[in-house]
């Protein structure tokens, strides 16, 4: 099993007298820098010339400069531009990275599919909160945390670690729990989750139980309900107290049929395939070729889930219905 890692295991002051390049101030981008510059840590913000999203930085009393200026100044530079982008800007601030620098990454893709190569003279890190942006900024302003991941993948200074825990810990993420990983671990399982579970499949799930029901000749919006809707109180049993305190809360029925019939509708050997992709690099290609190539086909999947039947449903019993943060 993997480390896991607190704030008693973590040092700020490692970082103290170093300057953090964020590029990019997106979800990300954003709520690093803050929660650096809150902790008292040199932040610098690179952004090309024009991003919208340098007033936002300004705003907030950081500097911002462009990311080849950031870059040369940083002696950590954390790649906080979207992960398509990132080989581009690399390109671009590759020269400004000194021996004994870090490169920090908050996922994996780009290293481990070989699509950045940093110079073998500096750090190559991970940390990653396992949470969108708003939540680390939120989180750290309520003096709580975000669960966080480290990776090493070089480590040219042997100091790589404590580095990498002190950035951890300025960002909040010591403070829930940081665990270590590595850069295969983090990507392989990151892509196989959001397509095979957390945002391919569920969709998929919901949008097969919708059909089935309204091809049956039930209604679209109880099928909305019942297939959409509902789900959240669900997952948030689940994620309260697991899958047992799911079965717990719902009624004997739906838990007898539940337990004997959920598994009819996974394709197992369809989610190994999945994972197959993954490890070989099958996605990771067809990723890159499908960007290179400006997203035809992405841009059709996108059309055809907008179009689909279960979006018009939604948007308009979202709007009859009072329901969400009010009812909570
Ligand atoms: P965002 O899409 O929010 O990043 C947008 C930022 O990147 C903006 O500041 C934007 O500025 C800048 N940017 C976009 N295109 C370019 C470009 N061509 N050149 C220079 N700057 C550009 O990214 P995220 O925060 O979502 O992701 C950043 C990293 O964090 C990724 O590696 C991602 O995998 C990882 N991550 C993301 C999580 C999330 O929940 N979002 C969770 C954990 C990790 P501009 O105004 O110039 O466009
Ligand atoms: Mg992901
Ligand atoms: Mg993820």
């Amino acid at each position: 099993t993997n480390e896991i890692y607190y704030d008693d295991d973590a040092d700020v002051s490692h970082i103290e007298d170093k300057t953090v390049a964020v590029l990019g101030y997106g979800s990300q981008g954003h709520a690093h820098a803050l929660n650096l510059q809150d902790s008292g840590v040199d932040v610098v913000v690179g952004l090309r010339e024009g991003s919208s999203s340098r007033e936002a930085a300004s705003e907030e009393g950081l500097e911002v400069t462009n990311p080849v200026d950031a870059a040369s100044r940083g002696d950590i530079v954390k790649m906080l531009v979207p992960d398509t982008v990132q080989p581009t800007v690399y390109e671009q601030i590759r020269d400004e990275l000194d021996a004994g620098d870090t490169l920090q990454f908050a996922h994996g893709f780009n290293i481990h599919y070989g699509q950045i190569e940093p110079p073998e003279d500096v750090d190559v890190t991970m940390v990653a909160p396992k949470s969108p942006g708003h939540l680390v900024r939120r989180n750290y302003e309520k003096g709580e945390g975000t669960p966080g991941l480290l990776a090493i993948y070089q480590d040219a200074t042997g100091e790589a670690k404590e580095e990498g825990l002190a950035y951890a810990k300025a960002i909040g993420c010591t403070r829930a729990g940081t665990i270590q990983t590595t850069f295969r671990e983090e990507t392989e399982t990151d892509l196989f989750g959001e397509q095979a579970v957390l945002c391919g499949g569920v969709t998929d799930l919901v949008k097969a139980g919708f059909e089935t029901l309204v091809d049956a000749g039930y209604s679209p919006e109880m099928a909305y309900f019942e297939c959409l809707n509902e789900l959240k109180l669900i997952v948030d049993l689940m994620y309260e107290g697991g899958h047992m305190e799911m079965w717990n809360s719902v009624s004997d029925t739906a838990e007898y049929g539940g337990l004997t019939r959920g598994e009819e509708v996974i394709d197992r050997e369809g989610m190994e395939e999945i994972l197959e992709g993954v490890q070989n690099g099958e996605f990771a290609r067809e990723w890159i070729s499908e960007n290179q190539a400006h997203r035809p086909a992405y841009k059709q999947y996108r059309q055809a889930e907008q179009d689909h039947q279960i979006e018009e449903v939604g948007a308009r019993l979202r709007d009859l219905f009072a329901w969400g943060e009010e009812q909570e």
